[in-house]
C-alpha cells in the first residue's frame, strides 16, 4: 500500500515522512504521570492516607480490581511484561497463598465502600492456574469485595489458548469471568517459530468458538506487528483469518525491539525483523483491512466492532484509558493485586513489589507490599485530563477544562502551546481557541502530542523527586 496517499474515509492519514521524521520515543500514557515517576517515598502508609481521604469524601461509585497471575510456561521472545517462567506449579500455590493474604487486608480496608463493577486477570499467563486454584481465587474474591451482578459488571481474563480447553473456557464463565482476551499476535507458523509461540489456528478458533458457547459476551484478540518472519503478505493472511474469526474487539500492536532492556528478544535476530518502511506498510494495510471489515479504529492500537461498548462510548465522549489500555469505566479507583501491579486510589497511584521475595516479605510482615507511588497534585491532575481526551477522543474542549479546574488554558499552557505550533504546521493538531484537536495525520502520532504536555518530559533528572526509582524505557511513538 502507498502509506502517502490514503483515501479520505479511513481514519488516519499516513504520512511516511512525517511519521518518520517525528518518530521518537515516548510513553503510552495508561497513567499520567507514567510509571518511571513513582517513587519509593510513597509507601504503605501514604496508601493508607490516599484511602482514608477517599472514605472522607464519601463513596466515589464503582471499584474495579485487577489481578496479576505473573507466571508462565514457556517464553515468547518478543515478550516485555513481567512475568516468571516457570513449569513448577508449586510457585504457583505459594503466590496464590500471598496474594489471598492481600485480597483479605485490600478487602477489609475498602469494605462497606464499593461495589466492584470491572474485574480484570492479566500477567504473565492467568491460566497458568489450574481450574481448581482459579475456582478457589475467584471464591476468596467474592468472600472479601461485593461484585456487582453478571449483567452489570465487566469481568475479563488474558488468556492463553495454549493453556486453556473449551471445557476450561466454559469453567473461567462459570467463575464469573464475561469477557475474555486471547493472544494470538501472528498466526503464521514461521513467525510464531520465529517467537518461540507455536500456536495452531485450529486451536485458537476452537477456543473462540467455546467462548462463545459458553456466553461470554466479548471476545478480543491481541496481535502484533513488526514481528520477525512477518511479511505484508503474511499479515494480510492473518488480519483476514482475524476478520473471519469475528471477534469483537482486535489490539494491533507494535512490536518494540528493545533486547537491551528485555532478555528474551535477545534471541529475535535482527536480521528477520522487517524494516521500518515495511512495519509502517504493515500498519496501514492493517488499519485498511480492520476498517474495511466494519472495525472502528479506536486509538492507539485498538478497534472494535461499531456495536461495541469502546465504540459506544468513544462516539459518545466518555472513553477513558487505564493501564489496562481503554475502558468505558470512569474515574473508579483501582485496587490492583499481586506482584508489580499498580493501583489508583484517590489521586495517587502505588506499585506493588516487583520481585516475589519483596512481594512475600511485606506480606509476612502483615503490611500491604507498596513499594512506590505517587500523590498527583493539581497540575497533575489536570495534565492528565488533558492526555486522557487527547489520547480517548482526540479533542479537547477548553470550557470544559476550565469548568473544572481554575485556570486559564490559554495562559496556563502558554508554553505547551507554543510547542504545538511545530506540530499544527505539520497538519498534526488545531486549535482555534475553544477545541485543541488532533487531525488525522495526527492519530498514529496521538503519543508526540500528548508529550507536550507532560511535565516532566522535558524535566532535567536533578530537577525529580531524587528517589525516582525506575529507569526510563519507552517504545518508539510508532
Ligand atoms: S507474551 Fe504472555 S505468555 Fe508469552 S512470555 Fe510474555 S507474558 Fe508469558
Amino acid at each position: 500500500m502507498n502509506t502517502s496517499a490514503t483515501p479520505a474515509s479511513f481514519p488516519v492519514q499516513f504520512d511516511a515522512c512525517t511519521i518518520e521524521r517525528l518518530s521518537t520515543s515516548g510513553p503510552r500514557y495508561t497513567s499520567y504521570p507514567t510509571a518511571d515517576r513513582f517513587t519509593a517515598g510513597f509507601r504503605y502508609g501514604d496508601f493508607l492516607e490516599a484511602l482514608a481521604n477517599v472514605k472522607m469524601r464519601g463513596p466515589r461509585g464503582p471499584l474495579s480490581l485487577y489481578v496479576h497471575i505473573p507466571f508462565c510456561d514457556t517464553v515468547c521472545y518478543y515478550c516485555g511484561c513481567n512475568k516468571i517462567v516457570t513449569r513448577d506449579r508449586t510457585k504457583a500455590a505459594v503466590y496464590l497463598s500471598y496474594l489471598k493474604q492481600e485480597i483479605e487486608m485490600q478487602g477489609k480496608l475498602f469494605a462497606g465502600m464499593h461495589q466492584v463493577d470491572q474485574l480484570h486477570f492479566g500477567g504473565g499467563t492467568p491460566t497458568y492456574l489450574s481450574d481448581r486454584q482459579m475456582d478457589d481465587l475467584m471464591a476468596h474474591l467474592r468472600r472479601h469485595f461485593a461484585f456487582a451482578p453478571d449483567h452489570a459488571g465487566e469481568y475479563s481474563i488474558e488468556i492463553d489458548p495454549r493453556t486453556v480447553s473449551p471445557e476450561r473456557v466454559q469453567a473461567l464463565r462459570r467463575q464469573g469471568f464475561n469477557r475474555i482476551s486471547l493472544g494470538v499476535q501472528d498466526f503464521d507458523p514461521d513467525v510464531q517459530q520465529a517467537v518461540n509461540r507455536i500456536q495452531p489456528e485450529e486451536e485458537t478458533l476452537a477456543v473462540m468458538q467455546a467462548a462463545r458457547n459458553a456466553g461470554f459476551r466479548s471476545i478480543s484478540i491481541d496481535l502484533i506487528y513488526g514481528l520477525p518472519k512477518q511479511t505484508l503478505e503474511t499479515m494480510k493472511q492473518t488480519i483476514a483469518k482475524v476478520v473471519a474469526a469475528s471477534p469483537d474487539r482486535i489490539s494491533l500492536y507494535n512490536y518494540a525491539h528493545m533486547p537491551h532492556l528485555f532478555k528474551p528478544q535477545r534471541r529475535i535476530s535482527e536480521d528477520d525483523l522487517p524494516s521500518p518502511q515495511v512495519k509502517l506498510d504493515m500498519l496501514a494495510m492493517c488499519i485498511g483491512l480492520l476498517t474495511q471489515a466494519g472495525y472502528v479504529y479506536i486509538g492507539m492500537d485498538h478497534f472494535a466492532k461499531p456495536d461495541d461498548d469502546l465504540a459506544v462510548a468513544q462516539r459518545q465522549g466518555r472513553l477513558h484509558r487505564n493501564f489496562q489500555g481503554y475502558s468505558t469505566h470512569a474515574d473508579a479507583d483501582l485496587v490492583a493485586l499481586g506482584v508489580s501491579a499498580i493501583s489508583l486510589v484517590g489521586n495517587t497511584y502505588s506499585q506493588n513489589e516487583k520481585t516475589l521475595d519483596a512481594y512475600y516479605e511485606q506480606l509476612e510482615l502483615g503490611r500491604l507490599p507498596v513499594a512506590r507511588g505517587i500523590r498527583l497534585n493539581t497540575d497533575d491532575l489536570l495534565r492528565r485530563h488533558v492526555i486522557q481526551q487527547l489520547m480517548c477522543n482526540f479533542e479537547l474542549a477548553v470550557a470544559s477544562l476550565e469548568q473544572a479546574y481554575p485556570i486559564r488554558f490559554d495562559q496556563y499552557f502558554a508554553k505547551e502551546l507554543a510547542q504545538l505550533k511545530a506540530l499544527e504546521a505539520d497538519g498534526l493538531v488545531s486549535y482555534d481557541g475553544a477545541w485543541l484537536s488532533v487531525t488525522k495525520k495526527g492519530r498514529l502520532l496521538i503519543r508526540n502530542i500528548c508529550m507536550v504536555f507532560d511535565r516532566y518530559l522535558g524535566m532535567p533528572r536533578e530537577a525529580q523527586a531524587q528517589d525516582a526509582v525506575q529507569p526510563l524505557r519507552f517504545s518508539r511513538t510508532i
